[in-house]
């Protein structure tokens, strides 16, 4: 997925000297259009005024259920990985590194940006309804220039009194997943009875976000409403979700180890100073510009079907710091 946003923002996320609090505080989602050819909306949770990171995620798009077709064209990343999460739908995905995959629900799909990389996500021609998430993950100074890569991973599903879990990155319920992770971190789809509780014994060192996709639920006691995610400060080692009496919830759990730096994120691009961001921005419209001949940081993926996605203008405000 790509930010289709036409004047994006450039936003410093920094997760340092923020005190803990022991309430659950719910973020509500801003609703963000696609542009381009489809008319598809998103849900963003992450990043927004007050909060930009949980742990290293820095960005949350939900969408969906909703009969839409997606056709996100070839557009860069640098510095993060991005997890797409399908409830239901197909999409296609192609990148420049070569690979050519279907995202399936209930599959991680997990792509590792690095200094570099650019893709397409399609929809599938069978695909009526489109329904998911796409989460993005900040990568720590020391790996961020890492080689882009592509992973794929089917989580077994963890069967506990009233919930079950899917464990796409990092170690939960005593469920681990293979899937590369550059900081501490976890991400769980979480499924929960009509009327019960899961009590999730998470990492104490772990900040977290319960994104909920379905259902009525009520996170350590606070109700966090469809679409919205709770946010939950370091310090706790169980978190109690409760789905209300009405129907079974779905949630979608994501936390980390605070990043403890200060990103800066711009269209899709995460860097660390405005200079990288004009740099970024430059090296991608000079790749698409040379069309199929384009050598460099991004390359383009083979077989995409539309152009690719010219960057917006950049602000005219260089960016300063937050203290
Ligand atoms: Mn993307």
């Amino acid at each position: 997925m790509s930010n289709l946003e036409l004047r994006p923002a450039e936003v410093v996320c920094d997760s340092s000297g923020r005190a803990a609090s022991p309430a659950v505080e719910v973020l509500t989602p801003r609703v963000v259009p696609l542009g381009g050819t489809r008319a598809m909306r998103v849900s963003r949770t992450l990043p927004q005024r007050g909060r930009s990171l949980i742990g290293p995620w820095c960005f949350i798009d939900h969408y969906g259920p909703e009969r839409v077709a997606m056709g996100v064209p070839a557009h860069p990343h640098t510095g993060l990985q991005t997890i797409s999460w399908l409830f239901s739908g197909q999409i296609e995905h192609r990148d420049s590194a070569g690979h050519h995959a279907l995202i399936r629900p209930g599959e991680l799909n997990l792509m590792t940006a690095g200094r570099g990389i650019s893709h397409a996500e399609v929809s599938t021609s069978d695909t009526t309804v489109l329904h998911g998430a796409q989460l993005w993950v900040a990568l720590p100074s020391a790996e961020r220039f890492a080689d882009p890569a592509f992973e794929q991973y089917v989580p077994d599903i963890v069967r506990q009194a009233g919930f079950d879990a899917r464990v796409f990155l990092g170690t939960l319920l005593g469920s681990t997943s293979p899937a590369a992770a550059h900081s501490p971190l976890v991400g769980a789809e979480i499924t929960i009875e009509p009327g019960h509780t899961a009590h999730i014994p998470v990492d104490a060192a772990f900040e977290h976000g319960v994104l909920v996709d379905t259902g009525a639920v009520t996170v350590d006691g606070t109700d966090v409403t469809r679409g919205s995610l709770g946010h939950v400060a370091t310090g706790r080692d169980v978190i109690e979700l409760r789905a209300g009496d009405a129907g079974t919830a779905r949630v979608l759990m994501v936390g980390g180890r605070p990043l403890g730096e200060r990103i800066l994120m711009w269209w899709n691009f995460v860097a660390r100073t405005h200079d990288e961001i004009v740099r970024y921005r430059a090296d991608w419209q000079a790749e698409i510009g040379a069309g199929s001949r384009a050598q460099g940081r991004f390359g383009l993926p083979s077989g995409a079907a539309e152009a690719p996605l010219p960057a917006p203008v950049m602000p005219n405000v260089r960016l300063k710091p937050r203290e």
